[in-house]
């Protein structure tokens, strides 16, 4: 089956978030199902520069008004075909925006032609490529099955993936124009949202299955706490909505061969760990003394609940933990942890900015992970933390409580938990969870147990591949 993944990102060319990994990791975990996968990626100034070698593939005189070109290229064992449009795509700053953050105003423009494009291609009728699917990613890349559904008679199957249904991609009306889209397509059913122009709703309404990234974040959003607008027609396709898990890179994310750690270990040699906690102390200005030590290495954003554990901080530093924080983002909550940091030295510390070899240091070190998101599609750092034996201490959302298993009395009886999960996302509530997990860290038997299996457990691609495998091949069984 020969599958194009339409993505406005792909790791390792270019990367800002999870949607990223997951269409730079799911092409290599799709091929034992005999599935081949191509990128269809923008080419961003960033992408351009890595291309080694690229063959064109066609050209249009006329995309949205200006010039440009499919390129067939091979890099990092992705087969890609990169949309090659330098007025739209050759700029400094991010795929977005420009140095300061700003959105770029033409964004409309530059993602319906890049699924325009796509679309073309995927029916054969830019080049010589074809395929027999399409999968899509978010709202960037969510105008392609619309293309299709208005392009052709019998439109090719389609999979949309939503990585963060809070970013949708919405535009005025008056851009509708612009979208060579018939003026049918302007209507409840089509295009049309809340009076403008919605893409990712678009996208939802006419691919032929849904998937985003836990089976729980696929029932939160079809309510309005979750769904920001879009529970409605989530509700109406439910029947083709799907809920697929993440996974990790299990070779970047190998406690066993990690270079940024002090001290590598496995599941029967835990002790190690207590080489890179010193470290982890050292690094934050941390006491060295038996209190749990948790850690957080987060965006420090209100999705991710991070104002909630600053009104706890005082509690939890009672309870006797330390507590040691990576991450950048909203100055509020920054200022609420330096604050907490001088209120209780030694017990807090805090590192501000982007520090991928002290995150593996910290999931090396630290006893618990803390994740207190509002909402978490899937969440990658419990994941993380599950590997290295970082027991998750999470809010139960979305793919927090997909991926960590209560230790609640069932759980601890049957001996299968692997973390701790709270609700409500109450200052209270986290609290009660820390609590939960000292009682816990006490028995050290327990406690070392319970690291063990999170350690052994599946958060590979190969689990979740099989998901999109299923789910490609039931849509083209329906076909034929
Ligand atoms: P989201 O994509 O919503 O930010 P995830 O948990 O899915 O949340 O993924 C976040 C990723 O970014 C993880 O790989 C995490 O380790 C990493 N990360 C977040 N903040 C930092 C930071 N300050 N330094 C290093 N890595 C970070």
């Amino acid at each position: 089956m020969k599958v194009l993944s339409v993505a406005s990102e792909v790791f390792p060319l270019i990367k800002t978030g999870g949607l990223a990994d997951v269409a730079g990791a799911l092409p290599a975990a799709l091929e034992p199902f005999d599935i081949s996968v191509t990128t269809f990626v923008p080419g961003y100034r960033q992408v351009m520069q890595q291309l080694k070698k690229a063959t064109e593939l066609y050209r249009f005189s006329d995309l949205f008004g200006v010039p440009a070109r499919l390129l067939s290229a091979s890099r990092h064992g992705l087969d890609l075909i990169v949309l090659d449009c330098p007025i739209l795509f050759d700029r400094d700053g991010g795929p977005y925006g420009d140095d300061t953050g700003q959105d770029w105003p033409d964004n409309w423009r530059r993602f319906a032609a890049f699924s325009f494009a796509a679309a073309e291609c995927a029916q054969g009728r830019a080049g010589d490529y074809r395929a027999d699917l399409i999968h899509v990613h978010d709202w960037q890349a969510a105008m392609t099955p619309a293309y299709l559904r208005y392009a052709m008679t019998d439109p090719l199957p389609s999979v949309i993936t939503i990585h963060n249904i809070a970013f949708q991609g919405q535009f005025a009306a008056s851009v509708f124009g612009e979208l060579r889209m018939p003026p049918n397509a302007m209507n409840m059913d089509g295009i049309e949202y809340y009076g403008g122009v919605g893409f990712l709703k678009a996208g939802l309404q006419a691919a032929s299955a849904i998937t985003t990234v836990s089976p729980t974040y696929a029932q939160e959003i079809r309510q309005p706490e979750f769904g920001m607008g879009l529970e409605g027609l989530i509700n109406a396709r439910a029947a083709d909505v799907y809920g697929i898990v993440n996974g990790i890179d299990t070779e970047v994310w190998n406690p066993r061969t990690d270079p940024h750690l002090r001290c590598t270990y496995k599941p029967s040699s835990l002790k190690r760990r207590r080489e890179n906690r010193v470290a982890v102390e050292e690094r934050f200005g941390i006491d060295h003394d038996d209190g749990l030590l948790l850690c957080v290495v987060s965006r420090l954003s209100w999705q991710k609940g991070l104002d909630i554990l600053a009104d706890a901080l005082d509690g939890i530093v009672a309870l006797g933990c330390k507590l040691v924080v990576l991450g950048s983002g909203d100055n509020q909550i920054e200022q609420a942890f330096v604050a907490a940091t001088e209120r209780h030295p030694g017990r807090i510390g805090i590192v501000t900015g982007y520090d991928e070899p002290l995150s593996h240091l910290m999931q090396g070190g630290a006893d618990a992970l803390l994740v207190p998101s509002r909402f978490e599609p899937c969440g990658l750092t419990q994941l993380y933390g599950l590997r290295y034996g970082c027991i998750p201490i999470v809010a139960r959302t979305g793919g927090l409580s997909d991926t960590v298993i209560d230790h609640n009395h069932a759980a601890a009886i049957s001996g299968v938990a692997t973390g701790f999960q709270f609700s409500p996302l109450t200052p209270e509530a986290l609290i009660h969870a820390v609590r939960r997990a000292i009682t816990t860290f006490r028995d050290d038997k327990v406690w070392s147990s319970m690291q063990r299996r999170g350690m052994r457990s599946d958060v590979s691609w190969a689990r979740s591949a099989e998901g999109y495998a299923r789910l490609f091949q039931s849509l083209l069984q329906d076909r034929t």
